[in-house]
């Protein structure tokens, strides 16, 4: 039973989905689990006070992914509150699909902006406690987009690739101070998110699936959970898919 007893955790994207998932799988494992929301206030008030009922330790923190300002005023508020930071989990994301021949500059920007500078401005507001601690785990929330060629998400895949290689070169620097950095590339898991395809294509995405079914938020929070766990220490720089055999074509 893997065991986060004693570690602060902090998951961006938090209110809703797989972050929603991760907050709770982190939390009954024992972590102190602070979480950031854009704007579903409701989702994080209600969140907050079912899991402190069940006596967990969690906080809701409202902020935008793609500010920086944000991202060091919230890891100041966590580091304060529970005297340091083991766990950071990016994984606040958005789609914004057109075609690259008309896709408005704004749409480009603003999945660039949350999904892949969103990592940079958490990964580094942290850095500072986790080497000084001598702990960390960063586990980034990915894509398999990063390598399917997916009509009209050159933008995301573009975020969710740029989420890869930051990966890969961030384990490299801070791997000596006994931080981790890894990330997760979830196929096509039933959220809000995905629900408009869902809606239009179940059956046929199912067909492409080696499980034959189609992932739950909670595939991907386990999978979090064991690379945020001291049982992980020796994986770093790693992505792991967890797509139910999508990738390997059905
Ligand atoms: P949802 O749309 O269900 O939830 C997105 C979450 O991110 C919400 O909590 C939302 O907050 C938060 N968020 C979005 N933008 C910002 C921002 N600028 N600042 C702070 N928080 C923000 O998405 P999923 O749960 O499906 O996706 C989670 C992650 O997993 C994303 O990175 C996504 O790209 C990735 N992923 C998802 C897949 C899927 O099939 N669902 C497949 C592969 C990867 P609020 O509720 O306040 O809006």
């Amino acid at each position: 039973m893997l065991n986060l007893e004693g570690r602060v955790a902090l998951v961006t994207g938090g209110s809703r989905g797989i972050g929603k998932s991760i907050v709770e799988t982190l939390a009954k494992a024992g972590a102190k689990v602070a979480f950031v929301y854009r704007s579903s206030k409701e989702s994080a008030d209600a969140m907050v006070s079912e899991l402190s009922e069940t006596g967990l330790e969690v906080l809701a923190i409202q902020g935008d992914v793609s500010s920086k300002e944000d991202a060091e005023r919230i890891v100041e508020e966590v580091v304060n509150k529970w005297e340091r930071l083991d766990i950071l989990v990016n994984n606040a994301g958005i789609i914004n699909d057109g075609l690259l021949a008309i896709m408005e500059k704004d749409a480009w920007q603003s999945v660039i902006d949350t999904n892949l500078t969103g990592v940079y401005n958490f990964a580094q507001s942290v850095m500072r406690q986790m080497m000084s601690q001598r702990y960390g785990r960063i586990v980034n929330i990915s894509s398999v987009a990063a390598e399917f060629g997916n009509q009209g998400q050159v933008n995301y895949a573009a975020s969710k690739g740029g989420i890869q290689g930051l990966t890969r070169c961030l384990a490299t620097e801070v791997g000596r101070r006994n931080v981790t950095v890894n990330a997760v590339a979830p196929g096509f898991i039933e959220t809000d998110m995905t629900e408009a395809v869902r809606n239009a294509a179940e059956g046929e995405i199912k067909k492409r699936i080696s499980v034959r079914r189609l992932g739950l938020p909670e595939d991907i929070a386990n999978a979090v959970l064991f690379l945020a766990s001291d049982e992980a220490s020796y994986i770093t720089g790693h992505v792991l898919t967890v797509d139910g055999g999508l990738t390997l074509g059905g």
